[in-house]
Protein backbone atom coordinates (compact mmCIF):
# COMPACT_ATOMS: atom_id res chain seq x y z
CA UNK A 1 0.00 0.00 0.00
CA UNK A 2 1.25 3.87 -0.20
CA UNK A 3 3.20 4.80 2.25
CA UNK A 4 2.31 7.95 2.59
CA UNK A 5 -1.57 7.09 2.85
CA UNK A 6 -0.85 4.63 5.90
CA UNK A 7 1.31 7.12 7.70
CA UNK A 8 -1.30 9.28 9.51
CA UNK A 9 1.72 12.31 10.54
CA UNK A 10 2.51 12.22 6.92
CA UNK A 11 -1.29 13.40 5.99
CA UNK A 12 -1.25 16.40 8.06
CA UNK A 13 -1.40 19.70 6.28
CA UNK A 14 1.48 21.70 5.59
CA UNK A 15 2.72 24.53 7.28
CA UNK A 16 1.80 26.93 4.38
CA UNK A 17 -1.65 25.58 3.78
CA UNK A 18 -2.11 26.19 7.55
CA UNK A 19 -1.01 29.99 6.97
CA UNK A 20 -3.37 30.48 4.28
CA UNK A 21 -6.57 29.97 6.61
CA UNK A 22 -8.63 33.33 7.21
CA UNK A 23 -7.90 32.78 11.19
CA UNK A 24 -4.30 33.19 10.44
CA UNK A 25 -3.89 35.88 8.08
CA UNK A 26 -5.67 37.67 10.63
CA UNK A 27 -3.73 36.49 13.25
CA UNK A 28 -0.67 37.75 11.10
CA UNK A 29 -1.92 41.15 11.21
CA UNK A 30 -2.45 40.73 15.30
CA UNK A 31 0.58 39.16 16.13
CA UNK A 32 3.20 39.69 13.70
CA UNK A 33 4.45 36.68 10.68
CA UNK A 34 7.23 34.98 12.98
CA UNK A 35 5.12 34.48 16.12
CA UNK A 36 2.28 33.24 13.41
CA UNK A 37 4.70 30.46 12.04
CA UNK A 38 5.55 29.42 15.31
CA UNK A 39 2.76 28.95 16.77
CA UNK A 40 1.75 26.91 13.03
CA UNK A 41 4.95 24.70 13.49
CA UNK A 42 4.23 24.08 17.23
CA UNK A 43 0.78 23.19 17.05
CA UNK A 44 1.71 20.99 13.79
CA UNK A 45 4.46 19.25 15.19
CA UNK A 46 2.41 18.53 18.68
CA UNK A 47 -0.74 17.09 16.33
CA UNK A 48 2.39 14.86 14.47
CA UNK A 49 3.44 13.77 17.72
CA UNK A 50 -0.21 13.12 18.80
CA UNK A 51 -0.61 11.02 15.44
CA UNK A 52 2.32 8.75 15.55
CA UNK A 53 1.61 7.67 19.02
CA UNK A 54 -2.07 6.66 18.44
CA UNK A 55 -0.72 5.37 15.11
CA UNK A 56 1.25 3.06 17.52
CA UNK A 57 -2.08 2.45 19.69
CA UNK A 58 -4.07 1.21 16.68
CA UNK A 59 -2.49 0.49 14.17
CA UNK A 60 -1.65 2.66 11.20
CA UNK A 61 -4.95 1.16 9.04
CA UNK A 62 -7.06 1.72 12.34
CA UNK A 63 -6.09 5.02 12.87
CA UNK A 64 -6.84 6.88 9.71
CA UNK A 65 -10.15 5.53 9.58
CA UNK A 66 -10.47 6.69 12.69
CA UNK A 67 -9.98 10.10 11.31
CA UNK A 68 -7.81 11.70 14.23
CA UNK A 69 -5.95 13.67 11.31
CA UNK A 70 -6.82 17.62 12.03
CA UNK A 71 -8.57 19.71 9.24
CA UNK A 72 -6.37 23.06 9.00
CA UNK A 73 -9.24 24.54 10.40
CA UNK A 74 -9.02 23.06 14.17
CA UNK A 75 -4.70 23.74 13.67
CA UNK A 76 -5.22 27.18 12.84
CA UNK A 77 -7.38 27.81 15.89
CA UNK A 78 -5.14 25.94 18.16
CA UNK A 79 -2.57 28.19 17.13
CA UNK A 80 -4.50 30.99 17.33
CA UNK A 81 -5.56 30.16 21.33
CA UNK A 82 -1.67 29.76 21.70
CA UNK A 83 -0.80 32.99 20.27
CA UNK A 84 -3.52 34.49 22.35
CA UNK A 85 -2.81 33.13 25.40
CA UNK A 86 1.26 33.79 25.16
CA UNK A 87 0.02 37.67 24.47
CA UNK A 88 -0.92 37.98 27.85
CA UNK A 89 1.40 39.96 30.08
CA UNK A 90 2.91 38.11 33.26
CA UNK A 91 2.38 41.15 35.33
CA UNK A 92 -1.20 41.49 35.50
CA UNK A 93 -4.02 43.26 37.12
CA UNK A 94 -6.26 40.67 39.55
CA UNK A 95 -8.71 41.30 42.18
CA UNK A 96 -7.55 41.63 45.21
CA UNK A 97 -9.92 39.96 47.48
CA UNK A 98 -7.84 38.56 50.28
CA UNK A 99 -8.69 40.94 52.44
CA UNK A 100 -5.34 42.03 53.00
CA UNK A 101 -4.91 45.55 52.07
CA UNK A 102 -1.71 46.39 51.33
CA UNK A 103 -0.62 43.15 49.84
CA UNK A 104 3.10 42.72 49.37
CA UNK A 105 2.69 39.57 46.91
CA UNK A 106 -0.24 41.53 45.09
CA UNK A 107 2.09 44.92 44.91
CA UNK A 108 0.95 46.61 47.91
CA UNK A 109 -0.58 50.85 47.90
CA UNK A 110 -3.00 50.89 44.90
CA UNK A 111 -1.81 54.99 43.67
CA UNK A 112 -3.85 57.63 43.51
CA UNK A 113 -5.17 59.25 40.60
CA UNK A 114 -3.56 62.08 40.75
CA UNK A 115 -0.07 60.36 40.93
CA UNK A 116 -1.08 58.09 38.21
CA UNK A 117 -1.27 60.92 35.98
CA UNK A 118 2.00 62.88 37.41
CA UNK A 119 3.96 59.53 36.65
CA UNK A 120 2.25 59.03 32.97
CA UNK A 121 3.27 62.87 32.32
CA UNK A 122 7.05 62.23 33.75
CA UNK A 123 7.17 58.99 31.09
CA UNK A 124 6.37 60.71 28.28
CA UNK A 125 8.18 63.76 28.62
CA UNK A 126 11.25 65.46 29.86
CA UNK A 127 11.11 66.44 33.40
CA UNK A 128 13.07 68.64 35.79
CA UNK A 129 14.37 65.77 37.34
CA UNK A 130 17.44 66.88 38.09
CA UNK A 131 17.72 70.42 37.13
CA UNK A 132 16.71 73.96 38.91
CA UNK A 133 14.61 75.78 36.82
CA UNK A 134 15.61 79.36 38.20
CA UNK A 135 19.48 78.97 37.92
CA UNK A 136 19.16 77.09 34.51
CA UNK A 137 21.54 74.40 36.28
CA UNK A 138 21.97 71.04 37.35
CA UNK A 139 19.78 70.14 40.22
CA UNK A 140 18.95 67.43 42.81
CA UNK A 141 16.70 64.90 42.17
CA UNK A 142 15.61 64.97 46.24
CA UNK A 143 14.19 68.63 45.50
CA UNK A 144 11.07 67.53 44.07
CA UNK A 145 9.76 65.97 47.75
CA UNK A 146 12.84 66.86 50.15
CA UNK A 147 9.95 70.04 51.07
CA UNK A 148 6.80 68.30 51.30
CA UNK A 149 8.59 65.96 53.52
CA UNK A 150 10.32 68.05 55.53
CA UNK A 151 6.48 69.90 55.86
CA UNK A 152 4.62 66.81 56.52
CA UNK A 153 7.18 65.58 59.37
CA UNK A 154 8.71 67.70 60.95
CA UNK A 155 12.06 66.92 59.88
CA UNK A 156 14.78 69.14 59.17
CA UNK A 157 16.10 67.10 55.90
CA UNK A 158 15.10 64.57 53.88
CA UNK A 159 16.21 61.93 51.31
CA UNK A 160 14.52 58.97 48.97
CA UNK A 161 15.59 55.58 47.82
CA UNK A 162 14.72 52.81 46.33
CA UNK A 163 12.54 51.14 49.46
CA UNK A 164 12.70 51.00 53.29
CA UNK A 165 14.93 48.13 52.90
CA UNK A 166 17.27 50.71 51.07
CA UNK A 167 17.02 53.40 53.86
CA UNK A 168 17.91 50.98 56.68
CA UNK A 169 20.69 49.88 54.69
CA UNK A 170 22.29 53.39 53.40
CA UNK A 171 21.77 54.52 56.82
CA UNK A 172 23.36 52.23 58.69
CA UNK A 173 26.06 51.82 56.23
CA UNK A 174 27.05 55.46 56.38
CA UNK A 175 26.73 55.81 60.12
CA UNK A 176 27.85 52.49 61.56
CA UNK A 177 30.49 50.82 59.34
CA UNK A 178 32.88 49.44 61.04
CA UNK A 179 30.99 49.70 64.21
CA UNK A 180 28.43 48.23 66.65
CA UNK A 181 24.98 49.00 66.27
CA UNK A 182 22.97 48.62 69.18
CA UNK A 183 19.30 47.17 69.02
CA UNK A 184 17.04 45.35 71.00
CA UNK A 185 16.97 41.22 70.62
CA UNK A 186 12.99 41.65 70.54
CA UNK A 187 13.67 44.21 67.69
CA UNK A 188 15.46 41.87 65.00
CA UNK A 189 12.69 41.62 62.94
CA UNK A 190 12.35 39.25 59.43
CA UNK A 191 10.52 40.38 57.15
CA UNK A 192 9.01 37.90 54.33
CA UNK A 193 12.03 35.99 53.82
CA UNK A 194 14.24 38.55 52.48
CA UNK A 195 14.79 41.99 55.08
CA UNK A 196 16.45 40.21 57.86
CA UNK A 197 17.84 42.74 60.29
CA UNK A 198 20.62 41.15 60.92
CA UNK A 199 21.58 40.30 57.66
CA UNK A 200 21.19 43.86 56.77
CA UNK A 201 23.63 45.08 59.76
CA UNK A 202 26.11 42.70 58.68
CA UNK A 203 26.02 43.58 55.09
CA UNK A 204 26.00 47.38 56.53
CA UNK A 205 29.29 46.64 57.50
CA UNK A 206 27.94 47.52 61.27
CA UNK A 207 30.00 44.94 63.25
CA UNK A 208 32.98 46.78 65.16
CA UNK A 209 33.77 47.20 68.67
CA UNK A 210 32.71 51.14 68.76
CA UNK A 211 29.31 51.93 68.69
CA UNK A 212 27.89 53.44 65.80
CA UNK A 213 24.75 54.27 66.49
CA UNK A 214 21.26 53.37 68.14
CA UNK A 215 18.47 51.44 66.26
CA UNK A 216 14.62 51.22 66.91
CA UNK A 217 12.81 49.26 64.84
CA UNK A 218 9.02 48.92 64.58
CA UNK A 219 8.35 45.11 65.34
CA UNK A 220 6.37 45.06 62.02
CA UNK A 221 5.01 41.49 62.08
CA UNK A 222 5.29 40.10 65.61
CA UNK A 223 4.00 41.68 68.66
CA UNK A 224 5.84 40.29 71.96
CA UNK A 225 3.37 39.96 74.31
CA UNK A 226 3.70 38.83 78.48
CA UNK A 227 5.88 40.37 80.99
CA UNK A 228 8.23 42.23 78.22
CA UNK A 229 8.65 46.38 78.64
CA UNK A 230 10.27 48.61 75.49
CA UNK A 231 11.95 51.59 76.23
CA UNK A 232 9.96 54.39 75.33
CA UNK A 233 11.80 56.25 71.91
CA UNK A 234 12.34 59.29 74.33
CA UNK A 235 14.57 57.53 76.78
CA UNK A 236 16.53 55.98 74.13
CA UNK A 237 16.90 59.47 72.41
CA UNK A 238 18.22 60.38 75.92
CA UNK A 239 20.45 58.06 76.32
CA UNK A 240 21.80 58.52 72.83
CA UNK A 241 22.24 62.21 72.99
CA UNK A 242 24.39 61.32 76.40
CA UNK A 243 26.93 59.15 74.47
CA UNK A 244 26.99 61.44 71.37
CA UNK A 245 25.84 58.87 68.92
CA UNK A 246 22.71 59.02 66.42
CA UNK A 247 19.70 57.07 67.73
CA UNK A 248 17.74 55.89 63.86
CA UNK A 249 14.27 54.91 64.14
CA UNK A 250 12.91 52.60 61.53
CA UNK A 251 9.43 52.49 61.37
CA UNK A 252 8.39 50.10 58.85
CA UNK A 253 5.14 51.51 57.40
CA UNK A 254 5.02 54.27 58.91
CA UNK A 255 2.32 56.94 58.71
CA UNK A 256 1.69 60.78 58.01
CA UNK A 257 -1.33 61.02 59.68
CA UNK A 258 -3.05 59.78 62.83
CA UNK A 259 -5.01 56.75 62.20
CA UNK A 260 -7.16 56.55 64.44
CA UNK A 261 -9.42 59.23 62.73
CA UNK A 262 -10.15 56.35 60.63
CA UNK A 263 -11.41 54.18 63.82
CA UNK A 264 -7.92 52.22 63.59
CA UNK A 265 -5.35 52.22 66.08
CA UNK A 266 -2.72 54.39 67.01
CA UNK A 267 0.30 53.72 64.61
CA UNK A 268 3.12 55.89 65.54
CA UNK A 269 3.51 58.84 63.24
CA UNK A 270 6.67 59.63 62.02
CA UNK A 271 6.07 63.08 62.73
CA UNK A 272 6.03 61.77 66.60
CA UNK A 273 8.80 59.64 66.18
CA UNK A 274 10.93 62.74 64.87
CA UNK A 275 9.60 64.49 68.02
CA UNK A 276 10.60 62.18 70.35
CA UNK A 277 13.99 62.90 68.93
CA UNK A 278 15.27 60.41 66.69
CA UNK A 279 17.65 61.32 64.87
CA UNK A 280 16.85 59.53 61.96
CA UNK A 281 13.43 57.92 60.79
CA UNK A 282 13.29 55.59 58.39
CA UNK A 283 9.77 54.46 56.99
CA UNK A 284 8.12 53.17 53.62
CA UNK A 285 6.30 54.85 50.55
CA UNK A 286 4.08 52.21 49.47
CA UNK A 287 2.39 51.03 52.76
CA UNK A 288 0.57 53.24 54.68
CA UNK A 289 1.63 56.46 52.97
CA UNK A 290 -0.40 54.54 49.93
CA UNK A 291 2.25 56.08 47.12
CA UNK A 292 4.90 53.75 44.90
CA UNK A 293 7.64 51.39 46.12
CA UNK A 294 10.29 54.23 47.64
CA UNK A 295 12.02 54.44 51.10
CA UNK A 296 12.91 57.68 53.20
CA UNK A 297 15.35 58.86 55.50
CA UNK A 298 14.49 61.82 57.08
CA UNK A 299 15.89 64.06 60.16
CA UNK A 300 18.88 66.09 61.32
CA UNK A 301 20.65 67.97 58.18
CA UNK A 302 24.23 67.05 59.02
CA UNK A 303 23.01 63.21 58.96
CA UNK A 304 21.18 63.56 55.97
CA UNK A 305 24.07 65.42 54.04
CA UNK A 306 26.44 62.62 54.70
CA UNK A 307 24.00 59.95 54.14
CA UNK A 308 23.66 61.75 50.25
CA UNK A 309 27.61 61.83 49.85
CA UNK A 310 27.83 57.59 50.23
CA UNK A 311 28.37 56.17 46.55
CA UNK A 312 25.10 54.10 47.83
CA UNK A 313 22.86 56.63 47.23
CA UNK A 314 23.60 56.38 43.43
CA UNK A 315 22.99 52.85 43.45
CA UNK A 316 19.74 53.40 45.58
CA UNK A 317 18.01 56.21 43.77
CA UNK A 318 14.49 56.39 42.22
CA UNK A 319 13.48 56.91 38.81
CA UNK A 320 11.54 59.82 37.18
CA UNK A 321 8.09 57.91 36.90
CA UNK A 322 8.04 56.79 40.72
CA UNK A 323 9.62 60.55 41.77
CA UNK A 324 6.61 62.08 40.01
CA UNK A 325 4.63 59.50 41.31
CA UNK A 326 5.30 60.20 45.01
CA UNK A 327 5.46 63.89 44.80
CA UNK A 328 1.61 63.76 43.67
CA UNK A 329 0.57 61.68 46.26
CA UNK A 330 2.61 64.07 49.46
CA UNK A 331 1.04 66.96 47.97
CA UNK A 332 -2.44 65.22 48.63
CA UNK A 333 -1.88 65.07 52.64
CA UNK A 334 -1.68 68.60 52.31
CA UNK A 335 -5.28 68.56 52.11
CA UNK A 336 -6.07 65.83 55.19
CA UNK A 337 -10.03 65.95 55.45
CA UNK A 338 -9.76 64.70 51.88
CA UNK A 339 -7.29 61.72 52.47
CA UNK A 340 -10.13 59.53 52.52
CA UNK A 341 -11.49 60.69 48.99
CA UNK A 342 -8.24 61.08 47.12
CA UNK A 343 -6.12 57.66 48.38
CA UNK A 344 -7.10 54.50 47.32
CA UNK A 345 -5.26 52.95 50.64
CA UNK A 346 -7.13 55.44 53.41
CA UNK A 347 -10.13 54.65 51.07
CA UNK A 348 -9.80 51.21 51.33
CA UNK A 349 -8.81 51.10 54.54
CA UNK A 350 -11.79 53.45 56.03
CA UNK A 351 -14.36 51.77 53.62
CA UNK A 352 -17.07 50.97 56.31
CA UNK A 353 -18.52 47.46 56.68
CA UNK A 354 -22.28 48.33 55.96
CA UNK A 355 -20.85 49.40 52.60
CA UNK A 356 -19.04 46.09 52.22
CA UNK A 357 -21.93 44.02 53.57
CA UNK A 358 -24.32 45.57 51.12
CA UNK A 359 -22.21 44.86 48.43
CA UNK A 360 -21.98 41.60 49.34
CA UNK A 361 -25.33 41.14 49.55
CA UNK A 362 -25.53 42.43 45.35
CA UNK A 363 -23.20 40.15 44.58
CA UNK A 364 -24.59 37.24 46.33
CA UNK A 365 -27.12 35.80 43.91
CA UNK A 366 -24.63 36.20 40.50
CA UNK A 367 -21.79 34.40 42.43
CA UNK A 368 -24.12 31.52 43.55
CA UNK A 369 -25.81 31.19 39.81
CA UNK A 370 -21.96 31.11 38.26
CA UNK A 371 -21.09 28.74 41.02
CA UNK A 372 -23.95 26.11 40.21
CA UNK A 373 -25.80 24.23 43.00
CA UNK A 374 -22.67 22.23 44.05
CA UNK A 375 -21.30 24.89 45.62
CA UNK A 376 -23.34 27.19 48.57
CA UNK A 377 -22.64 30.74 48.59
CA UNK A 378 -23.09 32.97 51.78
CA UNK A 379 -22.61 36.46 52.86
CA UNK A 380 -19.86 35.88 55.42
CA UNK A 381 -18.70 38.33 58.51
CA UNK A 382 -14.87 38.35 58.30
CA UNK A 383 -11.91 40.49 59.27
CA UNK A 384 -9.78 42.63 57.13
CA UNK A 385 -6.22 43.32 57.52
CA UNK A 386 -3.97 45.95 57.16
CA UNK A 387 -0.76 44.29 55.67
CA UNK A 388 2.78 45.19 55.34
CA UNK A 389 3.62 44.91 58.68
CA UNK A 390 1.42 48.16 59.86
CA UNK A 391 -0.35 47.08 63.15
CA UNK A 392 0.14 43.34 62.78
CA UNK A 393 -2.58 42.78 65.33
CA UNK A 394 -4.93 45.25 64.24
CA UNK A 395 -8.08 43.73 61.98
CA UNK A 396 -10.65 45.39 60.42
CA UNK A 397 -14.23 44.01 60.26
CA UNK A 398 -14.95 43.42 56.79
CA UNK A 399 -17.86 41.34 54.37
CA UNK A 400 -17.99 39.34 51.50
CA UNK A 401 -18.50 35.97 50.52
CA UNK A 402 -18.07 32.47 51.51
CA UNK A 403 -18.69 29.54 48.75
CA UNK A 404 -18.77 26.35 50.15
CA UNK A 405 -19.06 22.82 48.27
CA UNK A 406 -22.10 21.67 49.28
CA UNK A 407 -21.41 17.81 49.84
CA UNK A 408 -19.86 17.36 53.24
CA UNK A 409 -17.11 15.24 52.47
CA UNK A 410 -15.90 17.34 49.39
CA UNK A 411 -11.69 17.74 49.66
CA UNK A 412 -9.52 20.32 50.23
CA UNK A 413 -9.16 19.27 46.71
CA UNK A 414 -12.43 20.60 45.48
CA UNK A 415 -11.84 23.98 47.38
CA UNK A 416 -8.44 23.96 45.61
CA UNK A 417 -9.94 23.86 42.69
CA UNK A 418 -12.41 26.11 43.01
CA UNK A 419 -9.65 28.52 43.92
CA UNK A 420 -8.06 27.77 40.90
CA UNK A 421 -10.75 28.85 38.93
CA UNK A 422 -11.37 32.23 40.40
CA UNK A 423 -7.48 32.56 39.51
CA UNK A 424 -7.86 31.31 35.82
CA UNK A 425 -10.49 34.01 35.29
CA UNK A 426 -9.15 36.65 32.82
CA UNK A 427 -8.63 39.26 35.48
CA UNK A 428 -7.38 36.59 38.38
CA UNK A 429 -9.62 36.75 41.50
CA UNK A 430 -7.69 36.16 44.51
CA UNK A 431 -9.26 35.22 47.66
CA UNK A 432 -7.94 33.30 50.72
CA UNK A 433 -8.91 29.68 51.95
CA UNK A 434 -10.55 30.02 55.33
CA UNK A 435 -12.74 27.33 57.63
CA UNK A 436 -13.55 25.30 54.49
CA UNK A 437 -14.62 27.97 52.10
CA UNK A 438 -12.97 30.38 49.69
CA UNK A 439 -13.36 33.31 51.42
CA UNK A 440 -13.92 36.40 48.74
CA UNK A 441 -13.19 39.92 51.22
CA UNK A 442 -15.03 42.36 49.60
CA UNK A 443 -12.90 45.39 51.05
CA UNK A 444 -10.63 46.32 48.18
CA UNK A 445 -13.68 45.12 45.71
CA UNK A 446 -13.94 48.67 43.68
CA UNK A 447 -15.36 48.04 40.39
CA UNK A 448 -17.96 46.06 40.93
CA UNK A 449 -19.31 45.73 36.99
CA UNK A 450 -15.78 44.89 36.04
CA UNK A 451 -16.31 41.99 38.66
CA UNK A 452 -19.61 40.88 37.16
CA UNK A 453 -18.41 40.89 33.39
CA UNK A 454 -14.88 39.01 34.23
CA UNK A 455 -17.22 36.04 36.17
CA UNK A 456 -19.05 35.41 33.18
CA UNK A 457 -15.92 33.45 32.20
CA UNK A 458 -15.47 31.15 35.39
CA UNK A 459 -14.92 27.69 34.16
CA UNK A 460 -15.70 25.19 37.14
CA UNK A 461 -15.28 21.91 35.32
CA UNK A 462 -12.27 21.15 36.62
CA UNK A 463 -13.24 21.26 39.93
CA UNK A 464 -13.64 17.37 40.90
CA UNK A 465 -17.28 18.40 42.36
CA UNK A 466 -18.42 20.85 39.65
CA UNK A 467 -21.70 21.92 39.03
CA UNK A 468 -24.65 19.44 37.95
C1 LIG B 1 8.42 46.76 55.75
C2 LIG B 1 9.54 47.07 56.66
C3 LIG B 1 10.84 47.21 56.17
C4 LIG B 1 11.15 47.02 54.71
O1 LIG B 1 10.56 48.04 53.94
P1 LIG B 1 10.46 47.90 52.34
O2 LIG B 1 9.86 49.19 51.91
O3 LIG B 1 9.62 46.72 52.08
O4 LIG B 1 11.85 47.73 51.84
C5 LIG B 1 11.84 47.51 57.06
N1 LIG B 1 11.59 47.68 58.39
C6 LIG B 1 10.34 47.55 58.89
C7 LIG B 1 10.13 47.75 60.36
C8 LIG B 1 9.28 47.24 58.05
O5 LIG B 1 8.04 47.11 58.55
Amino acid sequence: MDKALTSPARRLPAVDAVMRSATIVRAVDQYGRSAAVGAVRRVLAAARAQSRAQGRALGRVQARTQGDVRGIDELAHGALSLLEREAQPQLRPVFNLTGTVLHTNLGRALIAEAAVAAAEAAMRNAVTLEFDLAGGRRGERDDAVRGLLCELTGAEDATVVNNNAAAVLIALNTLARGREVIVSRGELIEIGGAFRMPEIMSRAGALGPKTGLILKVHTSNYRIQGFTKSVAAGELAALARAHDVPLVNDLGSGTLVDLSGLGLAHEPTVAEAIAEGADLVTFSGDKLLGGPQTGFVVGRKELIARLNKNPLKRALRVDKIRLAALEATLRLYRDPDRLVENLPTMRLLARPKKEIETLAARLLPVVAEKVGGAFAVAVAQCASQIGSGALPLETIPSAGLAIRPRQARASGRTLAALAGAFRGLLVPVIGRLEENALLLDLRCLQDEAGFIANLAALDLEGTANGPA
